[in-house]
Order: structure tokens, then sequence, then C-alpha cells
């Protein structure tokens, strides 16, 4: 087994369905949170030219503290979305950092077939309550 997923606290909303990825091959790490959308993924970077991990001095060995990261973190998201299509059988998620990120999905689904979608929902956690709204709910 090379990957670990599991559930965990969330560092913002402490929501205990925070769900984290952790692929011990690549080193990438993923924690989002299905709540709040906070959001927090690391990974290495690779040389191009090399194929090898980038690194920060090329003269050091390539340790932890000399491979370069790339590193996003949605520390105070304004919000997420979950969705799934009719006939998939994976959802997908994603975080809105500001209102203006929502805003415009609202706009971009505002002429989407509803029927094509078993669900879309945008969850926010507002002074510590959650708030669930369902945009399309098709799960019967
Ligand atoms: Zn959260």
């Amino acid at each position: 087994m090379s990957s670990v997923d599991s559930n965990c606290n969330c560092p913002n909303c402490h929501s205990d369905e925070c769900h984290q990825y952790f692929d011990l091959r690549s080193d990438e790490f993923l924690r989002s949170c299905p709540d709040c959308g906070y959001c927090y993924h690391h990974y290495r970077l690779v040389d191009e030219k090399t194929g090898n991990w980038l690194l920060k001095d090329n003269s050091l060995p390539a340790t932890v503290d000399n491979i370069v990261y790339h590193i996003k973190e949605i520390k105070k998201p304004f919000g997420v979305c979950r969705m799934m299509e009719k006939g998939s059988w994976c959802e997908s998620e994603r975080t809105f950092s500001t209102k203006k990120q929502y805003d415009k999905f609202l706009e971009s689904i505002r002429n989407v077939d509803p029927n094509a979608y078993v669900f879309i929902t945008v969850s926010r956690v507002v002074r510590g309550k959650k708030i669930l709204i369902e945009l399309v709910n098709n799960k019967n």
C-alpha cells in the first residue's frame, strides 16, 4: 500500500468529515473539508529537464529540506461545492476562496440541465454553523 486515506479534524471548522490523502511514494499530501472548503495540498515539483525532483540546491542531496514543494492552502474559504453527474461514480469538490468565485460559479451553472446531476450542493461554515444549500437534489 503506497497511499493512506483517512478522516481528520478540520483545522478551520473542526468538522470530523475533513478527509486527507497521503501518497507515501510521491510525498503528495491533500486535505480537504466538505463542510467549509478548507484545502491544503502539497507535492514535490519535478525538474522537467532531468525528470528528477526539483532541488533548491543541486550540489546537495535530494533530502526533504532540499526538495522544492508546491504548496497551496486555502485557510479561510468562502465555501465548497460538491456535485455528482448522473452516470458518474464519483463526486467532485470545488472550494471557493472568495464570494466572487462563488457568485461566478452560480452564474456558470444557471443554464445546466438539473436532470444531468445527482446532486449539486454548496456548504459553508458561518460563525461556527454549517450551512448546506441544495441547488440540485435527484438522489431519490
Ligand atoms: Zn472545515
